[in-house]
């Protein structure tokens, strides 16, 4: 397996990832955000075998964020009075 059977340059940007227009509705404009929108910026979009890889991998690397970053994103801190007169 190499890394083309998971992605596939994006036909519109032709891999740039930037797309100075846009065509809605048949008609082009301008793109302001310059970011292809096919691709999102990427320049590749995932083929079937790379989705189905992401797919298998994602609750890994949750689990690896959610490790890195521990307890403060899932529970916020609550402040405790102390009450002891
Ligand atoms: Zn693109």
């Amino acid at each position: 397996m190499v890394i083309n059977d998971l992605k596939t340059a994006c036909a519109q940007c032709n891999g740039s990832g930037r797309s100075a227009g846009i065509t809605s509705m048949g008609i082009s404009q301008i793109n302001p955000s310059g970011i292809c929108p096919h691709c999102k910026g990427r320049g590749f979009l995932l083929t079937e075998l790379g989705e189905d890889l992401v797919n298998l991998l994602r609750p890994f690397v949750e689990e690896m964020i959610a490790e890195a970053a521990p307890a403060e994103a899932a529970a916020p801190k609550v402040e405790e009075e102390q009450d002891e007169d």
